[in-house]
């Protein structure tokens, strides 16, 4: 950026793009593995699996330890704290097993949301004390990039000013901190599916944060090429009675990244927020389809949506370890494709795949 003082060297710079365009690459996303304990306790409880340390790094065994292949279509991982210093079946730390995959690693530096007074149960998220020893100390341990999710809500006067202002503003901060220390922030204001809003008010209200959020990042120096954004698409609400094709959802999401996002950000990697395995990538499909200039690549950062099929194969079983990963690479593959807006769904998805995964005011 260039302004008096500047708060990053030439060095560092490049540094943070060179990380950044390595993620979202051509045809790559970002597989998101930080689901924290509690979030992975009700994933392992679907598919009846205790909720221990060993069964939790056992499933990340089995995503991490894929075919080489999956590098073609993941190009970073974001890890939960206590995922980065587990070992791999063959004792290798997992940074280092996804590294020589050609990965990118990553890690959730936010500490939970935190209600905002005063609002109706808005929240803002917590995790800038400490932040910058946290960030130094990961940065040591292998990781390139973060991760910090702040969370808005679609209601009568939500999202509201005060907290569009506040995520903005602490989404700005917790950017300035990682780039000091050598991270990728990914920036995350996500606004929840819940409601029975139409379209229409979802991109209103992504347009009135998105625009807050690059404000904010303006007026903090952030460097925009050492980012990248994970927003929600613009859908409908979860109640809504209207319904929309992936072409409405690419037309609305499209329409808002070019009125709010920076040229200069290199990757939008969309959250998939509840929606099926198969709703996430025919969405991203049609984004990348859609007749209007995208200065950004367009690509994904799914959680539940690269791994739902996965755990359904897997069940707990070692005998089923090979179906899961096949389950993994396959929509990773798909997601990949869909990054290029080349996805041509050949046989009808899986039941697991057009499953919903939404739950109601989402904790991550
Ligand atoms: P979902 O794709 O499951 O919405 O989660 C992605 C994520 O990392 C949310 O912070």
């Amino acid at each position: 950026m260039t302004h008096q003082f500047p708060g990053l060297t030439p060095e560092q710079k490049k540094e943070l793009s060179d990380i950044a365009q390595r993620i979202v690459a051509p045809g790559k996303g970002i597989l998101a593995a930080d689901e924290s304990t509690g979030t992975m306790a009700k994933r392992l409880q679907k598919i009846n699996v205790e909720n221990t340390e060993e069964n939790r790094r056992t499933f990340r065994e089995i995503l991490f330890s894929s075919d080489p292949s999956i590098s073609n279509s993941i190009g970073g991982v974001i890890f939960f704290h206590e995922t980065l210093y587990q070992k791999s079946d063959s004792g290798k730390l997992f940074p280092q097993v996804v590294k020589e995959k050609g990965m990118v690693v990553g890690i959730k530096v936010d500490k939970g949301t935190a209600g905002l007074n005063g609002t109706d149960g808005e929240t803002t998220t917590q995790g800038l004390d400490g932040l910058s020893e946290r960030c130094a100390q990961y940065k040591k341990d292998g990781c390139d990039f973060a991760k910090w999710r702040c969370v808005l809500k679609i209601s009568h006067g939500c999202p509201s000013p005060l907290a569009i202002a506040e995520n903005a503003n602490v989404l700005a901060r917790y950017a300035s901190i990682c780039q000091q220390n050598g991270l990728v922030p990914i920036v995350e204001p996500e606004i929840l599916p819940d409601g029975d809003h139409d379209l229409q008010r979802c991109q209103y209200a992504t347009e009135k944060v998105l625009a807050a959020v690059y404000k904010a990042l303006n007026d903090h120096h952030v460097y925009l090429e050492g980012t990248l954004l994970k927003p929600n698409m613009v859908t409908a609400g979860h109640s809504c009675t209207k319904k929309y094709t992936p072409e409405d959802v690419a037309i609305a999401t499209v329409t808002t990244l070019r009125r709010t996002v920076p040229a200069a950000v290199p990757g939008i990697c969309f959250l998939s927020g509840g929606q099926s395995e198969e709703e996430a990538s025919l969405n991203l499909n049609a984004m990348n389809q859609v007749p209007l200039h995208r200065p950004w690549k367009l690509t994904f950062s799914y959680g539940r949506a690269l791994q739902a099929s996965a755990l359904a194969a897997w069940l707990g079983k070692d005998a089923n370890r090979k179906a899961a990963q096949d389950a993994f690479c396959s929509r990773a593959k798909i997601n990949g494709l869909a990054s290029k807006g080349e996805y041509k769904p050949a046989t009808p998805a899986s039941q697991a795949a057009m499953q919903s995964l939404y739950t109601a005011s989402y904790v991550y």
